[in-house]
């Protein structure tokens, strides 16, 4: 599965909200899987409307959620890019990671330490965000080093446009910008693909709010809010502290009267793997059989057969056709039959492109 990082300052409270969303996986229904794989990394389900709903029509034997992996990105401090605490190890990290949730302090307590005085969010953020900087920059100009003379003598096309790519980039950084937001062209990532930097991965910012503004907010997280649309990030407002709290609640009764007095409709938590979930671009299809009723990932823009292959390779290597209900009309009309009935039952071949939600059913030759 896809893995998001959760990196931020010390003391933000990352550890808290990765403890909360372990110990919420473990204390959901049966059918919610987390498991821990290491310390610092965890297999989270994500929570779906959409497979509760079909589970509920179809009422299978099983209900399997799709998952991704939370990776605990403890350690980051001022100075990390030149290897201060370890830095170089966080670093490597994240670059195994395929999106980062940053999360920020936005609430104010005055027993909980912090190295760099005031509270203040977006210098926080860009302390973070500078280290990786720093980072892709060294990887940009060993690049651009190793490949100048061939850029600039003889005049290799295939050097030269990299070499521009690459100038873009440093030029970029040095300014203090993320790569994300530098709107690099499909053609032109392959000239970066192999430096596998830091500051193009998609974020999701978190800002962690004290209690009284959970549901509103404060003027850290609205000074935050205004830095995140300006680079197009997405950012959600969470209390990690009442997170953990909910999830050490076992009794559902407790947990009903808690969202109750605390005005929560659901665990603040479902909507950041909800989030993390959509920040991959991932998508979603379901199969719904009398014996388990799935939800499978698959990027935006997958056809049928490369989908297929989620579930096995050799439906990729046999596939001939697939049904396809889209969820809508499934919910519509309540079940396969009723769908075929109603002639919303579609046979698509080859090159489908499979949409978000779609209920397929594949045939194959093996
Ligand atoms: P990390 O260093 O970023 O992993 O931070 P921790 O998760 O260990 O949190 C540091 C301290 O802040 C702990 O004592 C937490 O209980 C506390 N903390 C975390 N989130 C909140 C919050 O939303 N409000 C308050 N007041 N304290 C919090």
């Amino acid at each position: 599965p896809l893995q998001a990082g959760i990196v931020g300052l010390p003391n933000v409270g990352k550890s808290t909200l990765f403890n909360a969303v372990s110990n919420s996986a473990k204390a959901q229904a049966s059918n919610y899987r987390f498991c821990t794989i290491d310390p610092n990394v965890g297999l989270v389900d994500v929570p779906d409307e959409r497979l509760d709903k079909l589970a509920e029509l179809v009422k299978p034997n099983k209900v399997v959620p799709t998952q991704i992996e939370i990776v605990d990105i403890a350690g980051l401090v001022r100075g990390a890019s030149r290897g201060e605490g370890l830095g170089n190890k966080f670093l490597g990290n994240i670059r195994e990671v395929d999106a980062i949730i940053h999360v920020i302090r936005c609430f104010e307590d005055e027993n909980i330490l912090r190295d760099e005085g005031e509270i203040n969010p977006v210098g926080d953020k860009e302390i973070i965000d500078t280290e990786l900087q720093l980072k892709d920059l060294e990887s940009v100009e060993k690049k651009i080093q190793k490949i100048e003379k061939q850029a600039r003598v003889g005049g290799d096309a295939k050097a030269k446009a990299e070499f521009e790519v690459l100038k873009r980039c440093q030029e970029w950084l040095l300014q203090g910008k993320n790569v994300r937001e530098l709107g690099l062209a499909k053609e032109e990532l392959p000239a970066i693909a192999d430096l596998f930097l830091l500051s193009i991965k998609p974020v999701l910012y978190v800002a962690n709010v004290d209690e009284g503004s959970m549901h509103t907010g404060n003027k850290y997280s609205e000074i935050l809010q205004k830095v995140a649309d300006a680079e197009g990030a997405q950012m959600i407002i969470l209390n990690n502290s009442i997170e953990a709290q909910i999830t050490e609640m076992e009794d559902p009764d407790d947990k009903a009267m808690f969202f109750e007095e605390y005005g929560m409709k659901e665990a603040g938590l479902n909507r950041l793997i909800r989030a993390a979930y959509k920040l991959l671009t991932l998508r979603t299809y379901f199969t719904a059989g009398v014996q388990e009723v799935r939800a499978w990932t698959i990027q935006e823009g997958w056809k049928a057969p490369q989908a297929a292959g989620v579930i096995h390779t050799d439906f990729e290597k046999g596939f001939i056709k697939a049904e396809v209900i889209g969820y809508n009309d499934y919910v519509k009309y309540g079940s396969e039959a009723a769908c075929r009935e109603a002639g919303r039952l579609r046979i698509e071949g080859k090159e489908y492109v499979v949409a978000d939600g779609d209920v397929m059913h594949f045939r194959f030759n093996v």
